[in-house]
């Protein structure tokens, strides 16, 4: 039998990690979400999943920072309600990272517009305008490697092991 030195991790371990270090999300509960009592639920989501949770916390956001961060929008005629709407209440703003979780958050939340998303994604079943969709998630990796810099800082972004690891990943 060949004898493991315990402190390297297995082949499979760093395979594990290194498929799943690359991937971030950033996704933020909002204003309207947090006021209908949805945060739990849209944690719990990402939780069963599988997902891991890295940072979060509960924050009013300034005007400047909603500008900022929906700033490739701000030619849009909705832009002034949105960072209005944004601007209305607190926030749950999270990092999650995982294999694929930008994409794969996106598929959960559903479409833009809650009238063109799925029953079983979040948009889908709690909510029912565009303009109170409830929910944000990075559209690609470059814009959430872009929104998790502009809302934390980087020793707010937790790095620690999953006792699950091994039974989400084969
Ligand atoms: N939005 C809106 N009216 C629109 C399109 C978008 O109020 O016609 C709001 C909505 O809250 C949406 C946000 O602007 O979530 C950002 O728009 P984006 O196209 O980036 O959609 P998302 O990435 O959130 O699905
Ligand atoms: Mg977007």
């Amino acid at each position: 039998m060949v004898e493991r030195h315990t402190e390297y991790p297995s082949l499979q371990e760093a395979q594990i990690s290194s498929r799943m270090a690359d991937e971030s999300t950033f996704i933020a509960v909002k204003p309207d979400g947090v006021q209908r009592g949805l945060v739990g639920e849209i944690i719990k989501r990402f939780e069963q999943k599988g997902f891991k949770l890295v940072a979060m916390k509960f924050v009013q956001a300034s005007e400047e920072l909603l500008k900022e961060h929906y700033t490739d929008l701000k030619a849009l005629p909705f832009y002034p309600g949105l960072v209005k709407y944004m601007n209305s209440g607190p926030v749950v703003a999270m990092v999650w990272e995982g294999l694929n979780v930008v994409k794969t958050g996106r598929v959960m939340l559903g479409e833009t517009n809650p009238a063109n998303s799925k029953p079983g994604t979040i948009r889908g079943d709690f909510c029912i305008e565009v303009g109170r969709n409830i929910i944000h998630g990075s559209d690609s990796v470059d814009s959430a490697k872009r929104e998790i810099g502009l809302w934390f800082k980087p020793e707010e972004v937790v790095s620690y092991k999953s006792c699950a690891q091994s039974w989400i990943y084969e």
